[in-house]
């Protein structure tokens, strides 16, 4: 008997009819689209929940034969059903806890940034500081830095300072805060490298190195007590569930932080499932004993790969270069010149963090300690150097099976490509970028040079599986957040190519189809979390994360996928959100 019903639950249901002993369902939607995204990207009618796993799905008349007086029965009417979608690259408490201190609105032009500091500067004691963060000048339409006189002006009683974040090329300060950090002609004569003057020698407010002279205020804010910080957690997670994620992933999680995900979890507080690499600490002052403890040390966690369905460990994430928002991507071929990233020098090609010896000990270290390893590398020239050292680290520890990553390979080149392809190194991917920086990217590089920014069509034809994340590190806007992390916005980037403020698609030869952009935010993101035996397609015996959408996003017209609107979400058939 036992057999007979396992063999019905395998078969998607199809065989339910010859079951010998019946199994009710605890919900059936039937009367649909539903979209298992299985091998075969079957399309059902109607799906068959039972103690929070899919039991079936089929033909409406075909799942209904589970259905008893206790089964909770839903008409889709028609409408569209999709497995829970899976954001594979955030950073989750950070993006939780932003906007702990004050709100912050988005910011698109340099007027928006003023508006933000005179709301501040309203806000707190004449001759305080004001802090503008979390807004980039290349993501500005004015493609520019805010002035020392525009912020002077704004709030010319209070201290003022724009830096996007701690590593940022530049940051500008307003005349009381230049004062305050003891810099005037004099000092601006003693430091010509990182105080830009005008003319006549006066500071303008524009400075390089900001943390040599002021002291960074940090990001994010973690001083919150573990109520406040639960409370804006789940708030967050309502938020995902409301774009129609149930499983999330911090790709650089630290010792307090991966306890706090284990404590909203264990309390069972959690609406997201929520997969983790693990951060390292790789300065330059740490030694490579050390590193390898610490690999050791979380390898040996029990969350490891641990199975629970709502929170694991998989991995660990090391930072390989900079990125495009600081001007410190490391590419092949140099940056040239630019004034929004200060870039003056001919040959400079951008930075990277860790020597190459360094990267293949702990890429060795952490794949044969049975852990995926994931670095992340934005310009093509880290992408180059991150895919070598996975070549190397191959002749003495098989990396395929690993699933290991590259985090964002933003730009790429054809051996690269071809390398993730044999080694089946994983892409995570960030659609979002895509369309926010293609229009400075553009500016800077040229279209030649976005040939193989994000080869998303390159990537499916050679079998790399390409996972779909946001790095949403900051704001709760789906659409406008730091980085955007609506899953259906992302979907209709990757299939229309379409770009913020650039006119035409950019290589649209590129373009993926609507079923691969669905694959990436469901069970390729799955695959990149080691979670995809349980989550990200519809199938009998995974969890039943669905979500239920206003419109079908495989036939519907292509501008109208980013606006779908998401009707319910459930996590294990639990609904979690309702429109
Ligand atoms: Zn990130």
């Amino acid at each position: 008997m036992r057999l007979i019903i396992l063999t019905c639950l395998m078969f998607s249901g199809l065989l339910l009819a010859g079951c010998e002993k019946h199994i009710s369902a605890d919900m059936i939607f039937y009367n649909g689209k539903v979209v298992t995204v299985d091998g075969d990207f079957t399309i059902a009618e109607a799906i068959a929940v039972k103690d929070g796993k899919v039991l079936a799905t089929g033909s409406t008349e075909q799942v209904m034969k589970a259905k008893s007086e206790v089964t909770k029965l839903v008409d889709l009417d028609g409408k569209t059903l999709l497995p829970g979608l899976i954001d594979s690259h955030q950073h989750t408490l950070s993006a939780a806890v932003s906007e702990f201190r004050y709100p912050i609105p988005v910011m698109k032009t340099v007027a928006d940034v003023l508006a933000f500091v005179k709301e501040r500067a309203a806000q707190t004691p004449e001759g305080g500081w004001v802090w503008v963060r979390t807004t980039y000048p290349t993501r500005l339409r004015d493609h520019r830095l805010p002035t020392g006189d525009e912020l002077t002006a704004a709030a010319p009683e209070h201290k003022v300072v724009f830096a996007p974040f701690t590593i940022s090329p530049f940051a500008v300060l307003s005349k009381s805060a230049l004062a305050a950090a003891g810099i005037d002609k004099a000092f601006a004569a003693e430091h010509p490298d990182d105080i830009i003057v005008d003319e006549e020698g006066e500071p303008t407010g524009k400075i390089r190195h900001h943390t040599r002279y002021i002291e960074d205020i940090g990001t994010p804010d973690h001083t919150q007590t573990l109520d406040e910080r639960t409370a804006m957690y789940r708030k967050m997670s309502g938020i995902y569930n409301s774009v129609g994620l149930t499983t999330v992933a911090d790709r650089n999680t630290f010792p307090d932080v991966l306890a706090f995900y284990q404590s909203v979890a264990d309390r069972g507080l959690a609406t997201t499932r929520i997969g983790l690499f693990h951060a390292l600490s790789t300065g330059k002052d740490v030694k490579d004993d050390d590193i390898k403890a610490e690999i050791h040390r979380i390898a040996a966690l029990p969350v490891v790969n641990s199975h629970d369905p709502m929170v694991q460990v998989v991995g660990i994430k090391t930072f390989f270069d900079g990125g495009i928002l600081s001007g410190s991507a490391l590419f092949n071929e140099p940056w040239g010149k630019s004034h929004v990233h200060g870039i003056t020098d001919p040959h400079y090609h951008g930075k990277s963090f860790i020597s190459p010896e360094r990267l293949r000990m702990m890429m060795a270290e952490t794949i044969s300690a049975g852990m995926q390893f994931t670095s992340h590398a934005v310009g093509d020239g880290a992408v180059l150097e991150v895919v070598k050292a996975y070549n190397d680290v191959n002749k003495t520890v098989p990396v395929k099976g690993s699933r290991s990553s590259v985090t964002h390979g933003n730009f790429t080149t054809p051996w690269a490509i071809d390398k993730m392809a044999e080694l089946g190194i994983v892409a995570d991917i960030q659609p979002a970028w895509f369309y926010l920086d293609s229009f400075a990217l553009l500016k800077q590089f040229g279209d030649e040079r976005l040939r193989y920014f994000q080869p998303l069509k390159t990537y499916f034809d050679k079998g790399i599986v390409v996972a779909g994340g946001s790095d949403h590190w900051s704001l709760e806007d789906p659409n406008n957040a730091v980085n955007p992390f609506n899953p259906f916005l992302a979907m209709w980037i990757s299939h229309s190519r379409k770009a913020r403020w650039v006119e035409k698609p950019v290589h649209p030869e590129q373009a993926i189809t609507r079923q691969q952009a669905l694959r990436m935010y469901t069970i390729n993101a799955a695959f990149a979390l080691n979670w995809d035996d349980i989550v990200g397609s519809l199938e009998a015996g995974k969890y039943a994360d669905m979500v239920i959408i206003d419109r079908d996003i495989l036939s519907c017209d292509i501008d109208d996928i980013k606006d779908t609107k998401v009707l319910e979400t459930y996590l294990a058939g639990k609904r979690v959100y309702a429109r």
